[in-house]
């Protein structure tokens, strides 16, 4: 029987990264989940995800901004599973305001958790997966890593960032069996999103109902949002030797979006 495979899913407590860190423990992966909330709920998520698949969970509050604590729970990770296998770089915020008006420490957070925590875990993990000839190293990044939109100027610019280390990384380790790859998607209904329908009905006099088809789903040809399942799904075939040949690219999944 082959070893179960571990990994370690960033901003996973919540959203998109909660839906691959589901998917890959689906598979059969033992997984470190990461990220902030509610201690109770995480500690239920961590229990669910454990008693569903008959995998090992782990949990580590670790703060995305700071690398000492990035080096912290990679090597907790490293200690309980004794090797990584599969990184998904997922944590990310976002902040919407004219670039003369954006506030520097929400651009240095959002650079700092949306493209340099990336850095910090890729470095980390990438030894053992050359030594062992083996990995999967998948960046979350967004339709915003391709195209732009006004008011996000750091979440574009990190996005963008991210995509440009996805290919670097990709083919410094080419030749040693470890894949990097970033899914790019459109609107997902996360917190993340679900946190600026308000304002934006509020802001635009429409109803939240309106901000959903005519504002975020405007772009994305589908009229649907991505779901967390079918990116957990774009996950796992990453994961798998079907895989084993796409390395560097960014697989869009946006409605449509960025073909336009
Ligand atoms: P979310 O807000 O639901 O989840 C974000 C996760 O990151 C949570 O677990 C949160 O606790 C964690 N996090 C935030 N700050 C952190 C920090 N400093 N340290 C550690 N963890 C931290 O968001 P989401 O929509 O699921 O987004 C996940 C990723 O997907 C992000 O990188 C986002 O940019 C990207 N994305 C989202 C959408 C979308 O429409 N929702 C579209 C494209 C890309």
């Amino acid at each position: 029987m082959t070893q179960p495979k571990n990994a370690i899913v960033t901003g996973s407590t919540s959203g998109i990264g909660l839906g691959i860190a589901t998917a890959l423990a689906k598979s059969g992966m033992n997984i470190m989940l990461n990220g902030f909330g509610d201690a109770g709920q995480i500690e239920q998520i961590r229990q669910d995800l454990e008693n569903s698949y008959g995998v090992q969970v782990l949990y580590s509050d670790a703060d995305m901004t700071l690398s000492t604590e990035i080096e912290a729970m990679v090597a907790q990770a490293e200690t309980a599973f004794g090797q990584i296998d599969v990184l998904v770089n997922n944590a990310g915020i976002q902040y919407v305001a004219p670039v003369d008006e954006f506030p520097t420490e929400k651009w240095d957070a959002i650079m700092a958790i949306n493209l340099t925590s990336a850095f910090h875990t890729t470095r980390l993990v990438l030894p053992g997966m050359k030594a062992r000839g083996w990995g999967r190293i998948i960046n979350l990044a967004s339709a915003h890593g391709l195209v732009a939109s006004p008011y996000k100027s750091a979440y574009v610019a990190a996005k963008h960032g991210l995509i440009g280390f996805t290919k670097t990384v990709a083919l410094e380790v080419a030749e040693q069996g470890v894949t990097v790859n970033a899914i790019c998607p459109g609107y997902v209904l996360t917190p993340l999103v679900e946190k600026q329908i308000p304002d934006t009905a509020k802001a635009r006099g429409i109803s939240e109902e309106d901000v959903k088809r005519d504002v975020l789903l405007k772009a994305q040809p589908t009229k649907k949002f991505v779901t967390v399942e079918q990116l957990g799904d774009a996950s796992r075939f990453l994961c798998s030797d079907a895989a084993a040949s796409m390395t560097g690219t960014s697989l869009t999944m946006d409605g449509g979006w960025t073909a336009q």
